[in-house]
This record gives structure tokens, C-alpha cells and sequence, in this order.
């Protein structure tokens, strides 16, 4: 067997020691005889690890007792839809709109309220976070409503915005879990797990009780109301099992590395390593305002797409995979998640030091 060190952006890296307790656990969960992806939803077993999961991450993220945390089906993608479902009233919501999930996530909001884009780093690039101490944020907004970290551009708010006292939604599907954040400054704080969390096709909502309809909204899909979810546990109907397990053993793994304070110092030095390189490089440039680079999605690039491809092409043969930046950047992309060793980081740094030399 031999592991590579993973650079996607999603799915993604996951600890091999998680890997590892899950094929250990493969044919007999705990003496149940079973596979958890062969279980009950409804069983005790299953109750047991969902349950440890919303304590554990409560725990990482020190969630106030007045945020649900659901477990859902339908990616990111499908909370652009159940947001603004969920959360009108005045049928106003404010987007911040810095890279391609938050476009995604406004576009669709246009289908049910009045999205507004009260600010837009589109005009370079997305490789910039807007200044966004004072946006002209509508009086009647429902929320306002950012992606903290932009997969894609790798851009990351370091503050929050001034949301002038409107509720804050913020996808942090990327840096999930990646530092820690003070959960009480936001209404809805979800993430699709497939990146820095677990396995695809599930994504965790931690949302504030009161934004929660009470009532059954007429209009809306049952499995696209807050309500439905939050009632039955996050169990109305089968939920992605599987992942709510792998994620639980993330969570504990989470835990034993010393919490979220500590993935921030790592995530930190990890970053760093990379960062200060590409500062120094001659061949290659980050493509990100300073200010505003992500401590998880690294783009770069050398400036000839030919050299970029056969950059990325020797990384592969070399074991350093999963390169390639997105199409709308070009170039390379390394994305260096919670679960991304430090010793990755450093063979992509000694790989590029030997490629410019070579390339020069
Ligand atoms: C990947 C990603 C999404 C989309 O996630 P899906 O689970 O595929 O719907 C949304 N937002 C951000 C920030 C992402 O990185």
C-alpha cells in the first residue's frame, strides 16, 4: 500500500489513523456483528454515534445550547436553497459575493427572495475579500450572507462583516473546523463536510433556534423545511449514516490533536511553509491579496500554462497529486486541510524548489 499526499480541494484528505479504526471496523462494528453502513438508523447503535457526533463537535466549537445542529442530505448546494426557504420574512436577503459558491448561493436565493449583492470581488478575479465594514445593507434583510472561505480563489474573511445587526450566514464548508470561531456571531453556520471534515454528501447546519420556522411552511418540500430536522434529530428520514460516523471519528480525532485552537497553529505552520515560499519563488506567484489568503486553498501559478501543466504532471509522478488549480484560475492549487500532514506540505515546497531550479 502506498498513500499519497492529496492535494484536493473535495472530497478530500482524510487522518489515516480514521481510516484505518474505519476498516477495522468494516465487518464488525463494536461486536454488532455489522457494517454501520448495514445498520438501523433507528437502532441504538447508530443513536449512540449520532448522538456523540452533535456532542463532539458542540465540544470542538463550543456551539451555545441555542444552535441546533442538523445533520443533512444535499451537499452545500442544496442550504443555498433551503436558506432563503427557511429564513424569510421580508423576503430580503444581502449577499457578499466573493467567489463562486457565494454566486451560486445568491443566484439561487433570486428563485425564492429579493437577493441583493451588496458587494462583489468579481472584478479581479475574485482574489480579493471586499471591504465590508460598512456595506449598504438593506433595513429589511432577512440575513446577510458570506462564504468565509473561497474554495476556489482561496480568499478567507479575517473579519467578520458589519452586517449592521442583520443575522449572518456564512458557508464554511472549507475552513470547517479549521480554527476556532465564536459561533454566537452567526445565525446559520453550515459546511459541506466532503472537504475538511469527511466523507461527501452530507452537510452539517448549525443554526440559531429562534430562525427556526415554528410552523410547518405550506409552501416549502418537507425535507427542505429547518423544522423537519430539527424535530426528528436529524433523523425524519435515513441520513447519510456512513458519514455521520466517519465524521464522529473525525471529531474525536479532532479532539485528541488538541482541538480547534490547536489545528490553528498547525494550520498556521502548514500555511506558512507554503506562503513564504511562494513570496521568495521566482517561478512561482500565489494569485491572492496577501491579507486575504486562506489558510486551506493555496492557488499559484508561474504565469505559462505549458510549464503549469508539466509541473503538475511531475508532482503526480511524484506522489504530490490533485494539483491542478481550478479552471477559472488556471494554474496549481494545493489545498491543505486539517487532515493534510505537515510533512505534505513540506515535499510540495521541496518539490517546487527543485522544479524552478530545474525550470529556470
Ligand atoms: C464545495 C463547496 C460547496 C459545494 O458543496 P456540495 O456539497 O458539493 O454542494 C459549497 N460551498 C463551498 C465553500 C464549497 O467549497
Amino acid at each position: 500500500m502506498s498513500r499519497v499526499y492529496n492535494f484536493s480541494a473535495g472530497p478530500a484528505v482524510l487522518p489515516e489513523e480514521v481510516l484505518k479504526e474505519a476498516a477495522e471496523e468494516m465487518l464488525d462494528y463494536k461486536g454488532t456483528g455489522m457494517s454501520v453502513m448495514e445498520m438501523s438508523h433507528r437502532s441504538k447503535a447508530f443513536q449512540d454515534i449520532i448522538d456523540e457526533a452533535e456532542q463532539d463537535i458542540r465540544d470542538l466549537m463550543n456551539i451555545p445550547d441555542n444552535y441546533k445542529v442538523l445533520f443533512l442530505q444535499g451537499g452545500a448546494s442544496q442550504q443555498f436553497a433551503m436558506i432563503p426557504m427557511n429564513l424569510k420574512k421580508n423576503g430580503v436577503a444581502d449577499y457578499i459575493v466573493t467567489g463562486q459558491w457565494a454566486k451560486k448561493a445568491y443566484q439561487e436565493a433570486g428563485k425564492y427572495i429579493k437577493a441583493n449583492k451588496v458587494a462583489s470581488s468579481e472584478d479581479k478575479t475574485f482574489s480579493y475579500i471586499p471591504d465590508c465594514s460598512d456595506l449598504p445593507i438593506s433595513e429589511d434583510a432577512d440575513y446577510v450572507y458570506i462564504c468565509e472561505n473561497n474554495t476556489i480563489y482561496g480568499t478567507k474573511y479575517k473579519t467578520l462583516p458589519n452586517t449592521k445587526g442583520k443575522v449572518l450566514v456564512s458557508d464554511v464548508s472549507s475552513c470547517f473546523l479549521s480554527e476556532p470561531i465564536d459561533v454566537s456571531k452567526y445565525g446559520i453556520v453550515y459546511g459541506g463536510v466532503q472537504k475538511n471534515v469527511g466523507p461527501a454528501g452530507l452537510v452539517i447546519s448549525i443554526i440559531r433556534e429562534d430562525l427556526i420556522p415554528t410552523e410547518e411552511l405550506p409552501e416549502v418540500p418537507t425535507m427542505l423545511q429547518f423544522k423537519t430536522h430539527a424535530d426528528a434529530g436529524s433523523l425524519y428520514n435515513t441520513p447519510n449514516t456512513y458519514a455521520i460516523y466517519i465524521c464522529g471519528k473525525v471529531f474525536k480525532w479532532l479532539k485528541k490533536q488538541g482541538g480547534l485552537e490547536a489545528m490553528k497553529a498547525r494550520n498556521e505552520e502548514k500555511a506558512k511553509i507554503l506562503y513564504d515560499f511562494l513570496d521568495e519563488s521566482k517561478l512561482f506567484k500565489g494569485t491572492v491579496a496577501k491579507e486575504d489568503r486562506s489558510l486551506m486553498n493555496v492557488p499559484f501559478v508561474t504565469g505559462d500554462k505549458d510549464l503549469d501543466a508539466k509541473f503538475v504532471a511531475e508532482a503526480t509522478a511524484a506522489g504530490l497529486v490533485n494539483l491542478k488549480g481550478h479552471r477559472t484560475v488556471g494554474g496549481m492549487r494545493a489545498s491543505i486541510y486539517n487532515a493534510m500532514p505537515i510533512e505534505g506540505v513540506k515535499a510540495l515546497v521541496e518539490f517546487m524548489k527543485d522544479f524552478e531550479a530545474k525550470n529556470a
